[in-house]
């Protein structure tokens, strides 16, 4: 990492130690090193895409999104991309991977153009064959030793050596319907008869993945519902579910009972089987409903399961000073900082600003990349590392934080408290 000839001794120095730090990857959704080197796995300039793909989806027109995504060609391709960066370039999801190609591809120019494009996509392609490349990326130049891994309820599994599980069960909310009952009472060899034996089928789902070494449950409803859950009761719950075990189906308000009442357990058993609890908040998808994913409506759940380990995603944005505010009151809950850095620079650096002022070290996960290809996972650490070293420069600049705590905050955000909360050991996790 260097800033130029502007960096100054302080910043250089403490650049050098964040870039010593073997750094846990709190929240990913990497590709597996299989599925990586499998026949149409790999990258290409166009498929690395990642959350600016999102930005690009409404970038250009819908006919131009088909025909990029069925294009037989490059140059097809660039086409569209070409527009979609004439309009919005400037956006720190785009820059995300002009770092990636500048550190991982000996990109040397400023931007993406018809005369560099082709060469630069060669270079990813050649470089993404080369079977020592995946492992190089993620252990060589990022340093990482492990990620927090979101996987399939239904196929867990992950390969040790660069992942541990945590179990996206945001599917079981749809134990209100029929057909997800089914499927978890196959799955876990269960009759499911009520909602007691429900309840004993998804603690035996719970208690085998962490078999698997699954060290947390994840969940992304915000994007589709509010994160105000409030409680049901018992008899009111297994009413309702009378109902879904009949096929019936469940009125809006009626399926919402059904799933608080559902979180609010979910909550509760993840504290009691030492599972860490990993929730969605903040930036939403194109036409999500942003208001939903407010941090500030998971109050009265943090209140309620106080001996549950919360991780609470995106650092809320927008909400970012109330994210901080949770995690100053709420000892329950770790604050994160995964996706964000890519989400905004400026919004990363002013929510750290904040956050070193207000949150206690121990409750502040630095990094999670949020991406599935091991080159993404670089660019955007690197922009971690350069948000995070300017922000503690200040602190120590001018905000009376002395340097070696801005070194110790550095690594208790980067690993140690990833280690602690997921309970991963110091050295390799399975190698
Ligand atoms: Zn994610």
């Amino acid at each position: 990492m260097g800033k130029g000839k502007k960096a100054g001794k302080l910043w250089k120095r403490l650049a050098a130690e964040i870039d010593r730090i073997r750094v846990v990857d709190c929240h990913s959704h990497m590709k597996s090193r299989e599925s990586y080197y499998a026949e149409g796995g790999g990258p290409d300039l166009f498929n690395l895409m990642a959350y600016f793909r999102r930005d690009f989806n409404d970038l250009v027109t819908p006919e131009q999104v088909r025909t990029f995504d069925a294009a037989t060609s490059a140059d097809e391709r660039w086409g569209v991309l070409r527009e979609a960066l004439d309009r919005g370039r400037n956006v720190s999801y785009w820059r995300h991977h002009l770092v990636t190609f500048r550190g991982l591809f000996g990109f040397k120019d400023e931007e993406l153009t018809d005369g560099n494009w082709r060469k630069l996509n060669e270079e990813i392609v050649e470089r993404g064959r080369d079977p020592e490349w995946y492992h190089h990326v993620l252990k060589d130049r990022c340093n990482i030793q492990t990620g927090i891994l979101n996987v399939d309820p239904f196929a867990p599994a992950c390969e040790p050596e660069y992942a541990v599980p945590s179990v996206r069960i945001e599917q079981w909310l749809e134990l209100c319907d029929k057909p997800m009952v089914d499927r978890i009472a196959e799955f876990t060899n269960s009759a499911i008869l009520d909602l007691r034996s429900l309840e004993a089928a998804l603690e035996k789902a719970l208690l085998g993945y962490k078999k698997q070494g699954a060290v947390a449950i994840k969940s992304a409803h915000a994007y589709r519902r509010t994160l105000l859950h409030e409680p049901q009761s018992v008899a009111t719950v297994e009413r309702l579910f009378q109902k879904t075990l009949k096929g019936e189906e469940l009125a809006p308000p009626d399926r919402k009972r059904f799933e608080d009442y559902l979180v609010f357990w979910l909550a509760e058993k993840a504290g009691e089987l030492g599972l860490v609890f990993q929730l969605h908040c903040g930036t939403q998808t194109n036409w999500g409903h942003i208001p939903h994913s407010d941090p500030l409506h998971l109050c009265n759940l943090l209140r309620h399961a106080r001996h549950t380990k919360f991780d609470l995603f995106h650092a809320g944005y927008p909400w970012t000073v109330e994210h901080g505010l949770i995690g100053k009151h709420y000892p329950n809950a770790t604050v994160s900082m995964c996706w964000m850095y890519v989400i905004s620079m400026e919004g990363s650096r002013r929510t750290l600003d904040e956050w070193i002022d207000l949150v206690p070290a121990c409750r502040i996960l630095g990094f999670g990349s949020d991406v599935h290809f091991p080159e993404n996972v670089y660019g955007h650490l690197q922009m971690a590392k350069r948000c995070l070293t300017d922000v503690l420069v200040k602190k120590v600049e001018q905000d009376y934080l002395s340097e070696e705590a801005a070194v110790d905050l550095a690594s208790k955000m980067l690993r140690q408290n990833a280690l602690d909360l997921f309970g991963l050991p110091e050295d390799d996790w399975g190698a």
